[in-house]
């Protein structure tokens, strides 16, 4: 059967590897206490879980167990993360849209939604507005449209990067758009994006179909589950991967997350840079059954299960969810978090407090100003960073791990966030925030060894605290 998209190649790669049949017999195995210790200590050990093993914790539903996992899912994002915590922020540029998915806002068959896309003027402004607040990093957010082509993400992306507002610049922007094809990624990646985010949504095929309708070009399942693949072959070798939570089964998703992550790492040598699991929320007009709905203790178990499972892949956990349960979750495994986010068209510098449903894609559980989450970060011991260094150096994808590089988080990750945060509390924090920081720079400089690079690293901080240099990374 042909398809709408059928004239464009698919990548090398490109198969159809979500086995339904297998996934859901090793879904539907007993628990198992001994097998989700032995995952755990394979996890323990920074080695990435197979479909046994993580099926295995899926499994594992006894409180006592959980509790187990949870302790791990802990002890191993201290381990191979430490106490650093991402920040960035989503910008949406457009939500004209030809695709009709069913739980989302921006649907074309939804009338309600108030359709904008932003002039570079616009465009101009909200990155300001941002920058004026202290973000460092951002994900560009579209719609499916022939307006948004390759060229069009790529100028945004310029455009955005030439905007200084004082000290303030973007130094990091991602994608989060329709899948493209090889030549399209490479435009995308010419322009200097970071990673190049797009979400299977759900990797269950009926599921997919039902929401996806119609011949819109969303609707074709192995176009999409390819699309990073594309990305990878065609240069964006930071990738991110994602399933939205409340369409299926939370247990199949996890698993076909790990078959994708896989999947990725055996062809490329390396899996996604980041994994997202978002959570269905309300959205104009969207009315879907309440029968996968993720409730919260389901929630934190998948988020402790991809933790363990794959180790060096970075977890999103977005301002969809509220700040109680973002607070619990972050501790779980979480690497990145976007804060003081909004998310209707022009919402940085047009939208007061309240949230309308019809100008967004869905409703935000955490509007609170980037610099709440920010002193909420510090008094919880978490050191929120802005750093893009690696990406900068061309440290990305399959030639450098950064986590596997013993030593590296003290020699390079540490140092580089305190210099952003340091950035931050000059340039931008409330006095709450800043006394937090400083208290965290002193608790962090402590735990470095005495030596030249400790050295180095007081120098920089003390360049940033009474100069105008900035941007000093190593
Ligand atoms: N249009 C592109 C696409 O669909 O890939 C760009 C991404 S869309 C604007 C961003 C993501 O928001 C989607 O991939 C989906 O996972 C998520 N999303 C859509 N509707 C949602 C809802 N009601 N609640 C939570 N997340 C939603
Ligand atoms: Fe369009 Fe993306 Fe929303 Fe689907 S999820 S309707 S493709 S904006």
């Amino acid at each position: 059967m042909s398809t709408v998209t059928d004239h464009w190649r698919l990548s090398e790669s490109a198969a159809d590897f979500i086995d339904e049949e297998r996934l859901n017999g090793l879904l539907s195995r007993p628990a198992d206490r001994g097998r989700v210790r032995e995952a755990i200590a394979k996890a323990m050990g920074k080695e990435p879980l197979d479909f046994d093993e993580t099926a295995a914790l899926v499994a594992a539903g006894e409180p006592d167990v959980c509790e187990e996992v949870f302790d791990a899912a802990r002890r191993l994002k201290r381990d191979v993360y430490g106490n650093r915590i991402v920040l960035f922020a989503p910008l949406y540029v457009g939500n004209q849209c030809t695709n009709d998915c069913r739980y989302c806002a921006f649907r074309r068959s939804n009338p309600a939604a108030v359709r904008r896309t932003l002039s570079p003027a616009e465009l101009r402004a909200q990155v300001e507005a941002m920058e004026n607040k202290g973000h460092r990093r951002i994900i560009l957010v579209f719609g499916e449209h022939p307006r948004y082509s390759p060229g069009f993400i790529a100028d945004c992306v310029g455009e955005v990067y030439s905007v200084r507002a004082g000290r303030g610049e973007i130094r990091r922007v991602n994608i989060n758009a329709a899948p493209l094809d090889h030549e399209g990624f490479r435009t995308v990646k010419a322009a200097g994006i970071g990673t190049y985010q797009i979400f299977q949504e759900t990797y269950h095929h009926a599921t997919y179909e039902l929401i996806h309708p119609g011949h819109a070009p969303k609707a074709d399942y192995l176009w999409r589950l390819d699309a990073v693949a594309r990305a990878m072959e065609a240069g964006c070798d930071d990738v991110g991967i994602g399933a939205l939570f409340g369409l299926y089964d939370w247990r199949f998703e996890v698993l076909g997350l790990v078959a994708h992550a896989r999947h990725l790492a055996g062809h490329y040598g390396v899996g996604p840079h980041t994994i997202s699991f978002p959570r269905l929320q309300p959205a104009s007009g969207v009315r879907l059954p309440e029968r996968w709905r993720v409730p919260d203790d389901e929630f934190k178990r998948l988020v402790a299960i991809l933790r363990l499972a794959v180790p060096y892949t970075g977890l999103i956990l977005t301002a969809r969810e509220a700040p109680a349960l973002r607070r619990e979750a972050l501790a779980l495994g979480v690497s990145q978090i976007d804060a003081g986010s909004r998310i209707e068209l022009g919402g940085y510098t047009e939208a007061g407090d309240a949230q309308v449903l019809d100008h967004e894609q869905f409703r935000l559980g955490d509007i609170r100003p980037l610099d709440e989450v920010m002193c909420e970060l510090l008094l919880d011991g978490y050191v929120p960073s802005f750093c893009t260094a690696c990406y900068r150096l061309g440290r990305t994808g399959e030639h450098f791990m950064e986590f596997a590089i013993p030593g590296f988080i003290q020699r390079f990750c540490t140092p580089n966030a305190l210099a952003t945060l340091m950035e931050y509390l000059v340039d931008y924090a409330g006095p709450a925030t800043r006394a937090a920081g400083e208290a965290a720079v002193e608790r962090e400089l402590d735990g470095l060894p005495e030596g030249d690079r400790k050295d180095a690293l007081q120098g920089r901080l003390r360049q940033i605290r009474e100069t105008d240099e900035r941007d000093l990374y190593i």
